[in-house]
């Protein structure tokens, strides 16, 4: 068994940044899951991670007797576009770093490890079902390509949490790129003085933007440029593939380029360009189609925040936010555009790519199919030349049959065979997605002591290109009237 060495850099920031913390001790901790797999890729002895003396320092019972400290992170944020100071890892804990085999450090986070000075009225826990439901969809986020967090373990701690019922509760041990997000600056900038946001800057440079400069005296600008850059892929895929995050506060979003925080996220099903699924989003602000404008508005934020490192004239620093602002839509419509044409099997680009962007999401809007079996069954119409099961997923078959013209015409302008182009739809389409219904049922079981259907699920997520007979009840299409489908933080 190797015990992998622990350090935390991010204690030699300013200490207004963080606060030193231990994690509530649970004697009764127990594993309920091992991302065993996915820890031996990144150098993590799994029989380490299982072992006891591992459970024993994520649970409290065992002192840290490295020369480091555990601590919680201190942010601020923008929630649903209202300003919070204070918010901060309230139920979570860096309870060390871990550089693997290719020199890439990761953040690993307890979640529900108990309260911290910046819990303000939260006790500091979480359930079983919230634990796991970030474990289903951050591993099927990295099971169709997207950057995100990933859960190592969880494991159950013998405590009962209250919401809106008791629940079993949980510990999530997450490994991130780095847990330093948009609030993280926004705190940074409003505890003036001691250059507290150059230092932070610079150290994000050095930990996740290694290719800057760091004596250039542009450096903040670009890193800036790539946070932008980042983002605007994130958000291509996220909206390529039907994802709604549901709370994208400027809090929860990771400068690293990764999805974090699983609360009330969800995939759309039959497709709804306005679709939201989080019971707190009232007014829609964070609907599937809004998550640019919402991931620009949180960029702008960022800019205020890292202003003065622009440039020391203040009209210089604000024409430089602009110019890198401006800079995400082309960039986000580039990366949305080049996803969904991959996944219509096209190779088209420019004018026409954007031409096919807008008669697909108008046909999608009026024919209602369910959005990834949508994408995936296409490819049979090129195989059998069979569109039953295409049009048994649409609501309205006409304005499918119209658009499947248009497509079928470029489609036959593609330099390779049709063969080939249905076996690359199969590849970039999933078949499973983390649907509202099969979520509830696995995250209800466990809630109940049966993790059956959570692994089942899970082992789907995990593999969602290759159609399994023993997963045949996970392709359905949602019902018309979504009203009841409500997710909630859980917080
Ligand atoms: P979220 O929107 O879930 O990312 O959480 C927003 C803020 O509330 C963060 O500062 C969290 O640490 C804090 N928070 C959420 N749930 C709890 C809890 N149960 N106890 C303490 N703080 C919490
Ligand atoms: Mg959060």
């Amino acid at each position: 068994m190797n015990k992998p060495e622990f350090d935390i850099t991010y204690s030699q920031l300013p200490p207004q940044l963080y606060a030193h913390t231990k994690p509530d001790p649970a004697p009764n901790a127990a594993y309920v899951w091992l991302n065993n797999s996915w820890a031996r890729s990144i150098g993590l002895d799994p029989a380490w991670l299982g072992s006891d003396e591992a459970l024993g320092m994520f649970s409290g019972i065992q002192d840290i007797e490295e020369d480091y400290a555990p601590l919680a992170m201190a942010y601020s944020g923008h929630q649903f576009g209202h300003f919070s100071a204070q918010l901060g890892d309230g139920r979570a804990l860096l309870i060390g770093e871990f550089v693997d085999s290719d020199a890439t450090r990761y953040d690993l986070h307890l979640k529900g490890s108990g309260s911290t000075v910046y819990s303000r009225r939260g006790d500091g826990k979480s359930t079983l079902r919230a634990a796991l439901k970030e474990t289903l969809f951050s591993e099927y986020m990295a099971a169709i390509g997207i950057s995100t967090t990933r859960t190592l373990a969880v494991f159950e701690t013998g405590e009962t949490v209250i919401r809106d019922k008791a629940h079993k509760g949980a510990v999530l041990l997450r490994a991130a790129k780095s847990l330093i997000r948009v609030g993280t600056f926004e705190f940074a900038d409003i505890m003036k003085g001691a250059d507290i946001v150059e230092k932070l800057a610079d150290f994000l440079i050095v930990r996740e933007y290694a290719d800057i400069d760091i004596e250039a005296d542009d450096r903040h600008q670009q890193l800036f440029g790539q946070i932008v850059s980042r983002q605007a892929e994130l958000i291509g895929k996220w909206m390529s593939q039907g994802f709604i995050h549901g709370v994208m506060n400027s809090d929860n979003m990771a400068l690293s380029g990764e999805t974090i925080d699983f609360g009330p996220c969800a995939f759309m099903e039959r497709f709804k360009p306005n679709q939201v699924f989080s019971s707190i989003d009232q007014n829609g602000r964070y609907a599937w189609n809004r998550q640019a404008e919402m991931a620009m508005w949180n960029l702008s934020k960022l800019a205020e925040s890292l202003l003065d490192l622009f440039d020391e004239n203040q009209e210089a620093a604000i024409q430089i936010a602009e110019d890198e602002l401006s800079k995400f839509f082309p960039q986000f419509m580039m990366h949305f555009n080049q996803f969904v044409m991959r996944k219509l099997g096209l190779s088209i680009e420019g004018e026409q790519a954007e031409d096919m962007m807008s008669q697909t999401f108008a046909m999608l809007s009026t024919a209602k199919p369910d959005y990834t079996l949508f994408f995936r069954y296409l490819g049979d119409v090129l195989t059998g030349e069979d569109e039953s099961l295409l049009v048994a997923l649409c609501a309205d078959e006409q304005p499918l049959q119209s658009w499947l013209s248009v497509w079928r015409r470029h489609i036959e302008n593609e330099a390779i065979t049709t063969t080939e182009i249905a076996k690359n739809i199969q590849q970039i389409n999933p078949i499973y997605v983390p649907r509202f219904r099969l979520v509830e049922r696995a995250l209800e079981q466990a809630g109940n002591g049966d993790l059956a259907a959570f692994k089942h699920l899970l082992k789907a997520l995990q593999d969602p290109y290759i159609e399994a007979v023993e997963f045949a009840d996970y392709l359905f299409v949602a019902a018309d009237d979504d009203a009841d489908e409500q997710t909630f933080c859980e917080t």
